[in-house]
């Protein structure tokens, strides 16, 4: 081994989550199971290794995805996998595979994990990120699904105390008339080419819708004005926006139809949306709204990947995102201060009893911290302290002697002594 100093810094883009942060996410995963209980979404898990193929199929080929931000490898036996980037694919893998149709459907699942995308990180952006999703599959190609995903999403962040929460929703149509969508904004943007950025012009070759997605400032700017493809959509796919929109006033969703809600990805068609909170500054003068992901339909994906056509809805939620989020709009989610108990116990023989007391209160459903480790009475106090816990039970050679404990209340300073036997019921009755 080389004697070099290690670099103990997790991975760039890859970030710990200590175990005081932990309650916002154990929260987090709460509100999950709850939303996922009413609206029946069973849960999912699928393997973070997946194959190559079926993100380069699924996800296309000319998004920023395939294109550039996949963690792919090359197993010793010669075959290509990744490191799963999204988990729509992956789902409809499982589907197929598993004959999930001939179950009752539409399939309602839902799935919260890791995911990996090699990109530039920034403020709530990881290059291993967790992401939770809610999916419909199969069944009717009913816009209430549409709709149905919505809500859930919707109530998750509500359930997390989020106010301001905005739905930018669009329509991107179907093949028949995004391809003429496709060639008037062609048009338009062959009209602008000076303005728009290098990438943008490469966008125009191979994914023109994904022009609307650009966040660069000159591109920005051209978008503005560029044609809006809900003029465009065929009758049936304007049928299908209107149920939607009726749908989500019945709701009263809050949304807002924004015409350059595009998705990146080449399955999507018909209904998408993006999720939005506005987080006043700490001056309360402005406002700045944080896209905490989206979703929409995918009839296209299961024939993209060589199975029958099979409608399907769903969203995801970027989790890191939405941590990110109740920190920035100040929620606070922390439990309400439980009164703890803690022990001390000085010497082997009060260890020893001390050790069946904290057996004899979990038998009844009662925590009790300690730090007997530590020898003093002055150093075991302090961790009580530490540990913001309300009574110390103290045991000492006496007490073991006379078969009693201190109740010591830490708030007050006042003790009393009762029996061993006694002591579980004594704090109980405080409690
Ligand atoms: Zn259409
Ligand atoms: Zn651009």
């Amino acid at each position: 081994m080389s004697k070099k100093n290690i670099n103990l810094s997790s991975v760039k883009g890859t970030h710990d989550i200590l175990p005081h942060e932990q309650f916002v996410w154990e929260k987090l995963r709460k509100g999950i199971r709850h939303v996922a209980e009413i609206y029946s979404f069973s849960r999912i898990d699928t393997p973070i290794l997946e194959n190559l193929d079926l993100f380069q199929r699924g996800v296309g080929e000319a998004t920023d995805i395939v294109e550039k931000q996949m963690y792919t490898l090359t197993t010793k036996g010669g075959d290509k996998l990744v490191l799963r980037p999204e988990g729509t694919s992956a789902i409809a893998r499982a589907y197929i595979q598993h004959g999930l149709s001939h179950m009752s459907q539409p399939l309602k699942v839902y799935y919260d994990g890791p995911f990996f995308r090699y990109e530039q990180p920034q403020a709530g952006r990881y290059r291993q990120f967790n992401q939770v999703g809610f999916e419909i599959i199969g069944g009717e190609n009913d816009p209430i699904y549409d709709v149905q995903v919505m809500i859930t999403a919707l109530r998750l962040l509500e359930s997390l105390k989020f106010k301001n929460i905005s739905i930018h929703l669009n329509s991107i149509g179907c093949k028949a008339c995004r391809a003429i969508y496709k060639k008037k904004l062609l048009n338009y943007y062959k009209n602008n080419k000076k303005e728009i950025c290098k990438d943008c012009n490469r966008r125009m070759l191979d994914n023109p819708l994904r022009l609307l997605d650009c966040k660069d400032e000159h591109c920005e700017a051209v978008k503005k004005e560029a044609p809006s493809i809900i003029d465009d959509l065929c009758t049936p796919c304007r049928k299908h926006f209107k149920e939607v929109l009726e749908y989500a006033e019945e709701l009263k969703l809050p949304y807002q139809i924004d015409p350059f809600i595009v998705r990146g990805l080449d399955y999507y068609n018909r209904t998408v949306f993006e999720f939005f909170v506005e987080i006043e500054s700490a001056d309360g003068e402005k406002t700045t709204s944080l896209a905490l992901g989206g979703g929409g339909r995918y009839d296209y994906l299961f024939e993209i990947l060589g199975h029958r056509n099979t409608p399907a809805i769903g969203m995801a939620f970027g989790m890191e995102r939405i941590v990110e989020a109740i920190k920035a709009c100040n929620i606070n989610l922390l439990p309400r201060q439980k009164n703890k108990i803690f022990l001390i116990a000085i010497g082997i023989e009060a260890k020893k009893k001390g050790l069946s007391l904290i057996e004899e209160f979990a038998g009844s459903g009662i925590n009790v911290s300690e730090s007997i480790g530590k020898n003093s009475l002055g150093a075991q106090l302090k961790a009580s302290d530490k540990e913001g816990a309300s009574w110390a039970l103290i045991l000492g050679q006496k007490e073991v002697f006379k078969e009693s404990v201190i109740i010591r209340d830490l708030k007050t300073g006042v003790q009393e002594t009762v029996l061993l036997k006694k002591v579980v019921a004594e704090i109980k009755k405080r409690l």
